[in-house]
């Protein structure tokens, strides 16, 4: 076993261990409410964790995207009729996933955006509306991801909670960590909109606290049902540290020298960071689709990629390639396309959230080892 593997072993150990201790809090702080009334349960969560309201439900301004809240908002149960399941609605196909597997049949689930689309660009229809004011919950990514969606869940008709998956979680920003070099001038950075890379799911650790925010707000909510999802939340943080154990088995197969990356857009910095990888560089230099590379920073990405001896260029199923495209044909590299950002169809390659990880692993060690 060499170094990278034992420093990946503990690294994945350390954050089992921390997002294990998430979930025996969280239970703690369910059967405090469970003994002692939801008012008691206020001031107990008041002491242990500050607590930052979600969006429709009294946010200030500033907490406009509840992806920058700290921890997960406190929220009121509901009282539910006879047969009546807790209604869920989640933003994108890889929440929605997470929300399955922890809901499981106590809860119906909704998933807004269509398998395929891009999520930072996808606009409600007037049915999503509907579904949106009339859900108990509302499970987003956060972190500005849902971009052309924000201001239509800042402006339900109906208070309905909106929680972000990744509460808790600290982002990481444009440039940060893992850059070769940045292919655009620091003042060019500062200025652009996306510098939060929202694309948290790249990275197996980080869907550990999905599942305990999403067990979280479920258990809040619908406390008939708190063991189930606590039980399923256990069940499935057991099967994804055991995929991410999987994951760095293979990714070790592959010489670090050539751990160098370059995609569409900025969405690898939390996989580069967490499996060892380089980001070379990213044809649009944003975290973000909405928005297009000039011509400049395509002929610094260029010289990036000559001067590294990069081969390939990964790009997201869902994303519009003909910029790639043209960068791919002028320097003859390869296209490798992956499941970033959406799930295929139930017979496509990437169905589920831990299919998906191995498919895109599995294409990346393959392309990067030839
Ligand atoms: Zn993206």
């Amino acid at each position: 076993m060499n170094v990278t593997r034992q420093l990946g072993s503990l690294s994945t150990l350390q954050a089992a261990k921390r997002v294990g201790c998430r979930l025996l809090l969280l239970s703690l702080l369910l059967m405090l409410m469970a003994a002692c009334g939801s008012e008691a349960a206020t001031t107990a969560a008041g002491e242990a964790v500050p607590v930052v309201e979600g969006i429709g439900v009294g946010a200030t301004p500033e907490q406009a995207d509840p992806g920058a809240a700290e921890v997960l908002p406190a929220l009121e149960p509901v009282t539910l009729a006879e047969g009546e399941k807790l209604r869920v609605v989640a933003t994108t196909s890889l929440v929605a996933d997470v929300a399955r597997r922890v809901g499981g049949d106590a809860i119906e689930l909704t998933t807004l955006m269509p398998l395929g689309v891009d999520p930072h660009s996808y606009a409600p229809t007037p049915e999503d509306l509907r579904l949106l004011n009339d859900a108990h919950l509302i499970l987003i990514n956060g972190l500005g991801l849902e971009e052309a969606l924000m201001p239509v869940l800042t402006d339900l008709d109906t208070p309905v909670p909106v929680v972000s998956v990744n509460a808790g979680l600290a982002p990481l920003t444009y440039g940060e960590g893992t850059e070769a070099e940045t292919v655009v001038s620091e003042e060019a950075a500062d200025e652009q909109n996306h510098l939060v890379d929202p694309h948290t799911w790249l990275s197996v650790n980080n869907v550990l606290i999905w599942i305990d925010n999403v067990a979280g707000s479920l258990a809040m909510l619908d406390t008939l049902n708190v063991d189930s999802y606590f039980s399923n939340a256990s069940a499935y943080h057991d099967e994804l540290a055991a995929l991410d154990a999987e994951l760095r088995g293979q990714i070790d197969t592959l010489p670090q020298e050539r751990r160098k990356l370059v995609t569409d857009h900025r969405e690898f910095s939390y996989f580069a960071q967490d499996y060892g990888f380089e980001i070379v560089g990213a044809v649009i230099p944003a975290s973000s689709t909405m928005t297009s590379p000039s011509a400049q920073e395509l002929a610094a990405l260029q010289k990036l990629i000559q001067a590294e001896g990069v081969s390939a260029i990964f790009v997201g199923e869902n994303v519009n390639t003909s910029v790639v495209d043209q960068l791919a044909n002028d320097l003859r590299l390869k296209v490798v396309k992956l499941y970033t950002s959406s799930l295929s169809d139930a017979d496509g390659p990437a169905p589920d959230y831990p299919t998906l990880m191995r498919y895109d692993v599995n294409a990346i060690v393959t392309a990067l080892a030839e």
